[in-house]
């Protein structure tokens, strides 16, 4: 039996790796579960995959589920604390984290030096901490098993192929609900433009860094760190329809690619199995139904985003953090309809041109980066 834990399990990763529990039964179960504020989803998924262990962001809300599950035999925990008492248990195998934004950084941390493997989908984690993550995990011997489609497809195309072999790894993107528009139609987007994704349904953070195409340029760096490669072999290739979920080109030019219909429960099953495969009761890639695959290149022009990201991530330091703090807050903002769509990436690049770069920032010093960052947005308004 694995044991694992998800924090983030009442979110769009969360859900669907509580599915993929589900339809393994036999195989995993769960020992704690951590979320934000939705209660309710987290009362029914403490009645269905009995955790003995959840923690709720606020206290308010934990309080709130401590009243409603009374009758069962399950501590609720609350705020950081919470997530790092879930991380620092002895009783499980691999930690998910359907966390957002890199708030997730200590708990991941945590469940590292407690020897635990991570299956990550959280990528604003090792974006802003990889430098930390990636070498503390090779010296406690824990895997970090990508969860995001196209990181678990280079993943894939790397299996028993020699790493020092690799030429390039093309990072498919869907290009987002405004691909093909020019700055200009972008000024006028509302919220609801900027919800419609049109491959995938996720959470509202990451559907807005979708369509901003942030959500490469995060990608990006989350590639660098996952597989030690340097910033000039990743090349991102706009691919509509989301089939190819990314490729590996290697030194003879043999490119290898993994395919499949767009759906993150074979990403998420594939980490929790790795390196096994399990059988998946879902729609199959149909070719002659899909009949043609499209790629075109970027318009960074359109989409600030993916060159800033690349500069933040050639940068290094404490740049990538002031990238991806502005980020989280401008989205946000934009969310609440404070901000226009296209304040998104001016709001980063204004906080990038504003800050002073620590090299090889200490988690304090990257804690420290998001508060000032967050501060100068403030300040700015
Ligand atoms: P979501 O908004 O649907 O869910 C987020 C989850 O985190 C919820 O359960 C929420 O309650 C919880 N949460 C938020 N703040 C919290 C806090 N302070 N403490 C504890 N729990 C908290 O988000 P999502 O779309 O599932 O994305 C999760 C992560 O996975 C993100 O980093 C995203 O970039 C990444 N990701 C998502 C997808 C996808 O298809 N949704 C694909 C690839 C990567
Ligand atoms: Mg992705």
């Amino acid at each position: 039996m694995k044991r694992i834990i998800i924090l983030g399990s009442t979110g769009s990763i969360g859900t669907q790796t509580a599915e993929v529990v589900r339809e393994n039964a036999e195989e995993l179960t769960i020992t704690a579960l951590a979320a934000g504020s939705n209660v309710a989803k987290m009362e029914e998924q403490i009645r269905e995959f009995h955790p003995r262990y959840v923690a709720m962001w606020s206290e308010e809300a934990a309080a709130d589920l401590r009243a409603r599950v009374r009758d069962l035999e399950v501590t609720v925990y609350s705020g950081m604390d919470g997530l790092l008492a879930l991380a620092s248990m002895e009783e499980y195998d691999v930690l998910v984290t359907a966390i957002v934004g890199m708030i997730g950084i200590r708990p991941t941390i945590a469940a590292i030096e407690n020897g635990k493997d991570i299956a990550l989908a959280n990528k604003e984690t090792l974006v802003t901490a990889g430098h930390i993550i990636m070498p503390l995990a090779a010296n406690k011997g824990v895997s970090i098993l990508p969860v995001d489609s196209e990181h678990s497809a280079i993943f894939q195309s790397m299996n028993g192929e020699p790493k020092k072999r690799i030429a390039k790894i093309l990072l498919t993107a869907s290009g987002g609900p405004f691909r093909g528009k020019s700055k200009d139609d972008l000024r006028h987007i509302r919220v609801e433009d900027a919800l419609k994704h049109p491959n995938w349904s996720m959470g509202h953070k990451i559907t807005i860094d979708s369509a901003t195409m942030v959500n490469k340029g995060l990608e990006i760096m989350e590639a660098k760190w996952l597989f030690g490669v340097v910033y000039d072999q990743i090349t991102v290739v706009v691919h509509p329809q989301s089939i190819v979920h990314s490729a590996v080109e290697y030194v003879d030019g043999a490119v290898i690619a993994q395919l499949g219909i767009p759906d993150m429960k074979l990403p998420i099953q594939y980490a929790l199995f790795y390196p096994d495969r399990r059988v998946m009761n879902q729609k199959k890639l149909d070719l002659f139904e899909i009949a043609k695959l499209t790629f075109e290149e970027p318009d960074t022009e359109t989409f600030e985003g993916l060159p800033l990201a690349l500069k933040a991530g050639k940068c290094g330091g404490t740049m990538p953090t002031v990238f991806n703090a502005a980020n989280e807050m401008a989205v946000s903002m934009f969310l609440k309809r404070e901000i226009g769509f296209l304040d998104i990436t001016k709001t980063i690049r204004e906080c990038m041109e504003n800050h002073k770069v620590i090299e090889n920032p200490d988690l304090e010093q990257i804690l420290h980066t998001e508060q000032e960052t967050y501060e100068f947005i403030r300040n700015r308004k």
